[in-house]
């Protein structure tokens, strides 16, 4: 009996030190894993904390659903992979093809101005990588936007659809012409710069709807609030931006 006892004590600790073991070792796998990725799930969450509170907060951006949804969206996850560790800095970064994710400020910004509720419909125009229809898609049920560069729309849709973001309608087009089959739209973001306004977004809005949009040339553009009062058109200045501006038939080649 004394010398199975003692055998099975033997056995258990070998066990013991096995699972111990093994444990510590996948443990350093995760850990290098992580550091190397830089994804360390809890990590993102306090970079987007510190990223709403310095940038966004800070600089007047109140509206408490807006701020949800700017700690909620993953933004690490809408960029590409090798500049992700700089995704919650405070500037707009490249998405290929000569395109840029705005500056987390001016997605919260543009969000805010559009006053939108949950029943609500909006267009984006210039989808890119797809972070600002993730945004608008924690805030409001329909969600309509368009890139007119097919890869990036590509890329846009797989990472939506990855996400959970099944709400958001993204469709390949020019979209100075809008989404005439989806007006009218209580809210419009476009987030390349026009000259002007094109007018078929003007028409698209619903009656109260808001239009942010920034408009002019390379050098000197204006972020505009564009409302539709009864029936009227209402706009105002809200500050100098730079976009990239809207490109094909009626923008920039
Ligand atoms: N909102 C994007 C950033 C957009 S950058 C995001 O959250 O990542 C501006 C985008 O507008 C670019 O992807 C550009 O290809 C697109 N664009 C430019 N002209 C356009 C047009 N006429 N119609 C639709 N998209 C356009």
């Amino acid at each position: 009996m004394r010398i199975w006892g003692s055998r099975f004590l033997v056995v258990l600790l070998f066990v013991t030190w096995i699972v111990a073991g093994c444990g510590e070792r996948s443990g350093e796998v995760e850990r290098n894993r992580s550091a190397h990725s830089g994804e360390v799930p809890d990590s993102w969450v306090a970079r987007r904390e510190s990223m709403v509170r310095d940038q966004i907060w800070r600089r007047g951006v109140q509206d408490p659903e807006v701020l949800r949804a700017m700690r909620a969206v993953p933004r690490h996850l809408f960029v590409p992979q090798s500049i992700r560790g700089r995704a919650c800095d405070d500037t707009p970064l490249p998405i290929g093809y000569d395109q840029t994710i705005s500056q987390p400020y001016i997605v919260a910004l543009m969000t805010e101005l559009l006053d939108l509720e949950r029943g609500e419909r909006v267009l984006e125009v210039g989808t890119g990588s797809g972070y600002q229809a993730a945004v608008l898609a924690m805030i409001v049920d329909s969600v309509y936007t368009i890139e007119i560069i097919e890869p990036l729309a590509r890329v846009a849709m797989s990472t939506l659809e990855e996400l959970g973001y099944h709400r958001v309608r993204v469709r390949i087009g020019d979209g100075y012409a809008g989404w005439e089959e989806a007006a009218p739209f209580d809210g419009i973001i476009v987030t390349c710069a026009p000259r002007d306004i094109p007018p078929p977004l003007v028409d698209q809005l619903a009656e109260g709807g808001r239009l942010v949009i920034p408009c002019g040339d390379l050098w000197h553009q204006e972020l505009l609030v564009v409302e539709k009062k009864d029936g009227e058109i209402r706009r105002k200045s809200v500050l100098p931006v730079r976009f990239v501006p809207l490109i094909g038939p009626h923008g920039e080649e």
